[in-house]
């Protein structure tokens, strides 16, 4: 497969790096340009054939890079004399890419993936572009990626949008696979968007374009201050550590009384209400190597109070206060299910016996399947004897908080690992657990 990176941006938001001198991705990430990590990160997927797109101060890029030789690839060139926006160039590169796939990359993002695994989802999907998406920590000010059940594209919401609605924190990182038919839909002259003219025209005649989910690491290094995060993330190892070919560490957490306040059986939007520690919690698990993945019961759905929908929708709310916020889950399951037949109004449907429901351990193997997570390294943290249990039962070391019902269920015996105050103390104490 082959990669073509835009690299025509001018980064007036970069000045102080670049002093118009460099192009943006040309801006120095730990004394290297923002573009020399992404080659590395291609070459080690054994992509070597690359077409940089360049616009403005393109020439320092090309003096930089040359033919690639030195970096191990293959770099072709081609030059923007007027900016053609985000797509435009791809209709004049086509003997480029030939008939293959390609991967579309922006010149301004610091990521370490497994492009393989987004390659056999794109082929498995059948898709014609599929968007590398994720959750981050503004979701406020980025694209949102709105996807159905079968995670294809139905909807993205510009940045530029006021929300007045709960949404998932899934947001457009700025990577695509490409089926090379796609060059046919590019118009050759004028400036061409790629949201706006390519993906969202693809959308409307609801062509086959999908979200790839994933919690590895890619940021835009738009500003000076994101930069220095990722200076920050790439020192401390998160960034390589969260490629997805290597195995994972997480934090489990259980949500109601430990993220959100326990207020019984909750079953509307209205009920959710954040512990006051959780935004902070949830904060430095992101910035740690480490997952968050809520795994949650919700028996609401099986006692006939909500729907699943109802409970999507919750969730929807708790990552859009978090997101509001800077923090971000990884991965939400819930199990809708309960045992006991013979309430009024129950959901029969969901009244059965079932191996998602906490103290058993479906949704962990489900999500350590998913994200290739060494349960041996992770933890869950809980309010409750049954979280503590679910804990023992998957090989996770374990946190009691005492909030929410502090362990006083009764429901099993086993002691957990640790007791803190709440979440921000088990992350703290974990976190710490690691350093020391
Ligand atoms: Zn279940």
């Amino acid at each position: 497969m082959r990669a073509v990176i835009m690299a025509g941006g001018k980064g007036t938001r970069l000045l102080t790096f670049t002093r118009n001198q460099i192009p943006k991705p040309m801006a120095p990430v730990c004394g290297k340009p923002i573009l020399q990590w992404q080659i590395e990160c291609l070459k080690a997927n054994s992509i070597t054939e690359i077409c940089i797109i360049t616009g403005h101060l393109g020439e320092t890029i090309q003096e930089y890079f040359g033919t690639g030789d030195f970096f191990g690839v293959s770099i072709q060139y081609f030059h923007e004399n007027i900016p053609l926006g985000t797509a435009g160039a791809i209709a004049h590169i086509a003997s480029f890419i030939k008939n293959e796939n390609f991967l579309l990359v922006f010149g301004d993002t610091i990521f370490d993936i497994d492009i393989e695994r987004m390659l056999s989802y794109h082929k498995k999907k059948n898709s014609s572009i599929t968007l590398f998406v994720h959750p981050n920590s503004h979701p406020v000010d980025s694209d949102i990626v709105i996807l159905d059940d079968n995670k294809k594209v139905i909807k993205i919401d510009s940045k530029n949008n006021i929300r007045k609605y709960w949404y998932n924190n899934i947001v457009n990182a700025g990577l695509y696979l490409i089926s090379s038919k796609v060059i046919e839909d590019v118009p050759k002259s004028g400036k061409i968007d790629l949201e706006k003219d390519i993906i969202s025209k693809k959308i409307e005649k609801n062509d086959e374009i999908y979200g790839y989910l994933s919690t590895e690491y890619i940021k835009d290094a738009g500003t000076i201050e994101r930069i220095s995060q990722i200076e920050l993330d790439i020192f401390s190892g998160v960034v390589s550590a969260k490629n997805l070919l290597k195995k994972q560490k997480c934090i489990f957490l259980d949500r109601d009384g430990t993220i959100n306040l326990d207020k019984g059986l909750i079953y509307k939007p209205d009920d959710l209400i954040l512990e006051h520690t959780a935004v902070d919690a949830i904060k430095k698990i992101n910035h740690s190597s480490y997952l968050a993945i809520v795994i949650t019961n919700q028996p609401s759905v099986a006692r006939g109070l909500c729907d699943i929908e109802d409970i999507q929708e919750i969730h929807r709310k708790l990552c859009t206060l978090l997101g509001q916020d800077g923090a971000f889950i990884d991965d939400i399951q819930f199990c809708p299910h309960h045992p006991d037949r013979g309430y009024p109004g129950e959901n029969l449907e969901y009244k059965i016996p079932c191996q998602c429901r906490k103290p058993s351990i479906e949704m962990i193997t489900r999500s350590a399947q998913a994200w290739n997570i060494d349960l041996s390294q992770s933890w869950i943290i809980g309010d409750t004897t049954v979280d503590i249990q679910t804990g023992k039962n998957a090989g996770l070391k374990t946190v009691l908080v005492k909030t929410g019902q502090a362990g006083l269920d009764g429901k099993f015996t086993a002691s957990p690992d640790r007791v803190c105050k709440n979440i921000l103390d088990a992350v703290n104490t974990i976190l710490q657990g690691e350093t020391s």
